[in-house]
């Protein structure tokens, strides 16, 4: 179970981590995104090492780049890009070949089921 925070910890957690978020030029490196600092997120440049968290007291900010959530989710999930446009294209393949849409549509989630999303 989650330990509740006190105020000072949270404060604290706070003040680090825009230290760390000033430190990285304040935005996310791709976009320019700096309104909620709850959305920028240190992206480790190389493989996670110890301190891998930015709450840890080994974390090193000098690894990461700074990304925005949106951005960083893109970096660990390529293979979802653009997955609109693979998802219409194969729901009209599907329909093309005969299936009404649900089982279509059906058939197309089934296939993003191998896309490892994890
Ligand atoms: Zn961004």
């Amino acid at each position: 179970m989650a330990q509740k925070r006190s105020k000072y910890v949270i404060r604290h957690l706070r003040h680090k981590k825009l230290q760390y978020v000033q430190l990285l030029g304040g935005k996310c490196i791709k976009c320019g995104y700096y309104k909620n600092l709850a959305a920028l997120e240190f992206h480790h440049k190389n493989e996670k090492k110890t301190g891998e968290n930015w709450r840890d007291p080994n974390f090193n900010p000098e690894d990461c780049e700074l990304l925005c959530s949106n951005h960083h989710r893109e970096e660990h999930f390529p293979q979802l890009n653009d997955f609109q446009d693979e998802t219409n294209i194969l729901l009209s393949q599907k329909i093309k070949q005969g299936l009404d849409k649900r089982k279509a549509l059906l058939s197309v989630v089934e296939s993003v089921d191998n896309m490892e999303i994890v």
